[in-house]
């Protein structure tokens, strides 16, 4: 009889999750079990959970087995499997991340090295969790790693709550500012203190802007975000209008606005105000609306006339998980990264959890299995 492990298995918006057991599947060659430790909730499993991004509608395969953000330590490894993406020598019981979507290596997107672009990442995702391999989330006992995995193994000197936000949070907002280009003492505006801000807000901070400013209305995370490197911080309670933000903006840089603005706010609103933040020359890094159907007015002219760029950005290049990563690893007395997972609770509170969230409640929830 094969050993099992739990998940949390999510039936579409509105129906009760279940914890569901599961045999714990044997990898392929190349493949990798992990132990799940800590699974985070981000931004975007509430979004499904509230049903504003309806898998139902969108004919995706459920019950599915939900959570994205997570670490562990790896449990069984697959034949030929010896080491970690970098190279190191991979064991049973050693503490890794990993990359939650899987590249396919045989598309366009991933033979001209942009393999955040691939359409086949989240195949596995097409079957529900009551099909092998089961375990293709993050809350729960365990998560399969198919062939083609990016995996990378953790230092000691970093902890389960240090390093399970990297693979969602700290890797896709690494890949933004890359992709943005951000040069040295240009002005970075960061929309939106969660997870995700405040990582872009090191980051920028690293990358060698020379002003970070964060807007966000929760004195919580505004806090963080001054932990976190932010210069100047905006508070949505005390500066009400987008216009007013933006000439908040326009003042602090000399009249001439932001040079880069990451949008990890997750309101559409956010978009056109971070648009009337930047200068001219300026990029838009959109990350943060991810619901379906969600659209708002552009004229084309804020662009061309102005040279101002949006980029989108969905995942993230495995190369983005390793600078992450090191990062933290370099920058731990620096940043206090063991802070950015607020709460930690059981498994077993998944959905007592996800509604305090939803609440405001809690700023930042992890899982326990
Ligand atoms: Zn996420
Ligand atoms: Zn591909």
């Amino acid at each position: 009889m094969a050993d099992t492990g739990r998940l949390v298995a999510f039936y579409g918006a509105g129906e009760p999750m279940r914890i569901e057991e599961y045999p714990v599947p044997e990898p392929e060659p190349g493949a990798i079990v992990v132990r799940t430790t800590l699974a985070n909730v981000c931004g975007s499993d509430l979004h499904v959970w509230r049903g504003d991004q309806d898998l139902k509608k969108m004919g995706r395969a459920l019950p599915r087995h939900l959570g994205h953000e997570q670490c562990g330590v790896v449990h069984r490894l697959g034949e030929g499997v010896t080491t970690d993406s970098a190279g190191a020598p991979l064991a049973p019981g050693d503490r890794v991340i990993f990359r939650y979507a899987f590249a396919c290596g045989r598309c366009r997107a991933c033979l001209t090295g942009r393999s955040r672009c691939c359409p086949n990442q989240m195949r596995h995702t097409a079957t529900p969790c009551n099909v092998w391999p089961y375990f293709k989330g993050a809350w729960g006992d365990y998560s399969y790693l198919p062939a083609g995995h990016v995996v990378l193994k953790v230092p000691d000197a970093l902890s389960d709550g240090m390093v399970a936000g990297i693979n969602c949070a700290f890797a896709t907002v690494m890949c933004g500012l890359d992709m943005a280009r951000v040069q040295l003492g240009e002005t970075v505006v960061v929309q939106g203190a969660g997870g995700l801000g405040i990582f872009a807000t090191a980051t920028a901070r690293e990358l060698g802007a020379g002003r970070v400013i964060v807007v966000d209305g929760v004195q919580e995370r505004l806090d963080l975000a001054a932990a976190f490197g932010a210069d100047e911080l905006i508070d949505l309670r005390e500066i009400k209008t987008p216009e007013q933000r933006a000439q908040r903006v326009r003042d602090l840089t000399d009249g001439w606005g932001a040079d880069v603005v990451v949008e990890v706010a997750g309101v559409i609103g956010a978009m056109n105000e971070g648009l009337q933040m930047l200068g001219n020359g300026g990029r838009l890094v959109e990350i943060g609306n991810i619901v379906a159907g969600t659209t708002f007015d552009l004229a084309p002219t804020t662009l061309n006339q102005r040279n101002v760029s949006i980029l989108g950005i969905g995942y993230y290049e495995a190369a983005h998980l390793q600078r992450s990563l090191d990062l933290m690893l370099r920058q731990r007395e620096r940043y206090p990264f063991d802070r950015v997972v607020s709460d930690v609770f059981p498994l077993e509170e998944v959905e007592n959890v996800l509604a305090e969230q939803n609440r405001g409640h809690i700023t930042r929830a992890a899982l326990k299995p």
